[in-house]
């Protein structure tokens, strides 16, 4: 019913050159969606340059437009042949001050410009270490969601911070509690629409971990940094996405 999804977050990370990994990682050949989010200087020699693997943005500013320098609006990357965003990242979060209430916003705007929302929430160490994190989970879910989300437009990733770039992967038991859990509290808010919703776990995925991670109930597919950096590395990953569905 979900279509599985793999995407990639090339974070700050690769000039023109990099592009080859695109051509090398070439048109998918199973039923998962792929898409590449790469620096925003990519984004339109990125987009369709291969059948079948979309492109998108990282991040975007809440306005249109307006004297925000350096910030680059949804409908920008739209223009730039972007079909998705990244939103409320934890490195956002953590680098620029990103709240809920400023992801909501942002996810508003992708709305408005016709980008799918891929929407991040995760729990720090020491919140999961406290017990916190079903709580923490919960009020990111309910401040960065807005109202009227739908299965079209809304993607949730769920990435525990202390696993992003650690090479530390959470059980698969305590990625089912968070996955469960999410699904359960967006039924709550969105009744029957919830069930389209794909829900992403992203955190030090890896072609050798994929596959397990991709059994674990509610996960749809995975958002992944350093190993969508090279298609050698991303290209396991798709076919073990391929192979869950
Ligand atoms: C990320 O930053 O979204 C991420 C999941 O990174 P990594 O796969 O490198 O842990």
């Amino acid at each position: 019913m979900r279509r599985k999804l793999a995407a990639g977050n090339w974070k700050m990370n690769g000039t023109r050159a990099a592009l080859a990994e695109v051509d090398t990682l070439g048109a998918p050949k199973g039923p998962s969606e792929v898409l590449i989010c790469p620096p925003a200087t990519l984004i339109a020699a990125a987009a369709g340059r291969v059948d079948g693997i979309a492109v998108g943005g990282q991040d975007c500013h809440a306005a249109e437009k307006g004297a925000h320098t350096g910030d680059v609006s949804a409908s920008m990357l739209a223009d730039a042949g972007a079909t998705h965003v990244i939103l409320g990242h934890s490195e956002r979060r953590a680098d620029h001050g990103e709240t809920d209430a400023a992801v909501r916003a942002k996810t508003e705007a992708a709305w408005a410009a016709g980008l799918v929302a891929i929407v991040c929430v995760g729990e720090t160490l020491a919140q999961r270490e406290a017990g916190e994190t079903l709580d923490v989970i919960g009020a990111q879910l309910d401040g960065s969601v807005p109202d009227g989300a739908t299965a079209a437009t809304t993607v949730i990733a769920y990435e525990p911070v202390w696993a992003i770039g650690t090479g530390k992967v959470p059980t698969n038991d305590q990625i089912a509690e968070v996955h469960d859990a999410m699904r359960e509290r967006l039924k709550n808010r969105f009744g029957a629409e919830s069930d389209g919703m794909r829900l992403l776990y992203g955190g030090s995925v890896k072609g050798s971990n994929a596959a397990e991670i991709f059994a674990v109930s509610n996960v749809d597919g995975a958002l992944v940094g350093g190993a969508s950096l090279k298609a050698a590395d991303f290209g396991p990953i798709v076919e073990a996405l391929d192979a869950a569905s």
